[in-house]
């Protein structure tokens, strides 16, 4: 048995049906095998729209301390934006991407079953940087003879590229050594670089030479990691023409952003889709759907994309067997197909499909 570790996990349920995926997620964790030594304890963590409503903050600074002093990891639901601009408002996701210097954002896609769109497997992992590039949000404008005009920044660093490629090539290691363990060689481990840096020479240039070089790391070659590029217009062609050739995809902030939500596209539900943010000593696992107002407080929303997310974020913190196993699990309800959200065209609800995903550990 392995020696026993105890994990500190805030949950940040947020709005909407953040409330109802995210007690999901600490379900799954509670559930996990007691053979895998793994403790886990738990800290409600307050943030979102609703809370902006009850107290004026959007993000208490005690979420934001808690998460820093005491969390190695943590699940964030989701959090409604109001569709006027509301005084004093922002997300807070978004704020906590900054406080915590979360620089990557990062989003495994998956497809359920052949379509007919795409008959092969799609299995690959987008990686966004997310501190920089033109969300660096520097804008200017002002008027000239011909009318107004506006410019905004876009920041590339060697230091946050070099380390959003580090990270792209340690998840193409991982997911080749999970794939070894599983004796599948379906797939070519690869990190595709991309950029359009034949435009833009000096950001997107940095950011392609910075990547190639941290990718030239003897420990990605060992690990097989093959390591191309392509620039970004043919990428978002490529991904929608042939979505299972690729593996891991890493791209500066907004391509990533472009990359990230059409990738996510590719396969059905948004239900479906995790992401971690990941940042050096904790990573905030987080549903890619949003709050989802006109189902919530149904209990019908789809819990996968979280349980998927719990599982991701163990993966950031090497707990590579336990992620496994819900990665496992979740694949398994969903090939058996019987116990589906309506999202899914089924008609179980989100207890119902988390307690499947429990049975199948
Ligand atoms: P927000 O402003 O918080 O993003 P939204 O109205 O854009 O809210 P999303 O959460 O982005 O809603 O969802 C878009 C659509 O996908 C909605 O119809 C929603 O019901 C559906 N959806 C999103 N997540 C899930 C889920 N986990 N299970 C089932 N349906 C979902
Ligand atoms: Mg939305």
């Amino acid at each position: 048995m392995a020696a026993s570790r105890t994990l500190r996990i805030g949950l940040i349920p947020g709005d909407g049906i953040g409330r109802e995926v995210i007690p999901a997620g600490r379900r799954i964790l509670e559930a996990l095998p007691s053979s895998l030594g793994l403790k886990f304890s738990f800290v409600d963590l307050e943030a979102g729209f609703d809370t902006f409503k009850q107290t004026g903050v959007a993000l208490p600074d005690r979420t934001v301390e808690t998460l820093k002093k005491e969390c190695d990891g943590a699940l964030f639901g989701a959090v409604s934006s109001p569709v006027t601009a509301t005084k004093g408002y922002s997300s807070p996701i978004v704020a906590l991407r900054k406080k915590l210097d979360l620089f990557a954002n990062v989003r495994p896609v998956k497809s359920v079953a052949p379509s007919a769109a795409y008959p092969d497997p799609i299995d690959l992992v987008t990686v966004r940087e997310n501190t920089e590039d033109l969300y660096v949000k520097e804008e200017r404008s002002y008027d000239t003879p011909d009318g107004p005009v506006a410019e905004a920044i876009k920041r590339i660093s060697h230091k946050a590229s070099t380390r959003i490629a580090t990270i792209a090539g340690e998840i193409a290691a991982r997911r080749a050594r999970v794939r070894q363990g599983l004796g599948d060689t379906s797939k070519q481990a690869m990190v595709t670089v991309t950029h359009k840096s034949n435009v833009l020479p000096q950001t997107d240039g940095l950011f392609r030479s910075a990547s190639f070089a941290a990718l030239a790391a003897q420990r990605f070659q060992d690990a097989g990691v093959k390591v191309e590029e392509q620039i970004i217009d043919s990428m978002l062609y490529k991904l929608v023409l042939q979505p299972a050739y690729y593996d891991v995809i890493v791209a500066p902030n907004l391509y990533g952003d472009l990359l990230s939500d059409t990738a996510a596209a590719l396969v059905s539900s948004l239900g479906l889709v995790p992401s971690a943010n990941v940042g050096d000593g904790i990573v905030i696992g987080e549903p890619c759907h949003g709050s989802a107002p006109d189902i919530a407080g149904k209990g019908i929303s789809n819990p996968i994309a979280t349980l998927r997310s719990v599982a991701l974020m163990l993966d950031f913190l090497d707990l590579e067997e336990a992620a496994s196993k819900i990665y496992a699990a979740v694949d398994a309800n969903l090939a058996d197909g019987k116990l589906l959200t309506p999202d899914m065209g089924g008609k179980a609800k989100t207890d119902e499909v988390v307690e499947d995903v429990i049975r199948r550990l």
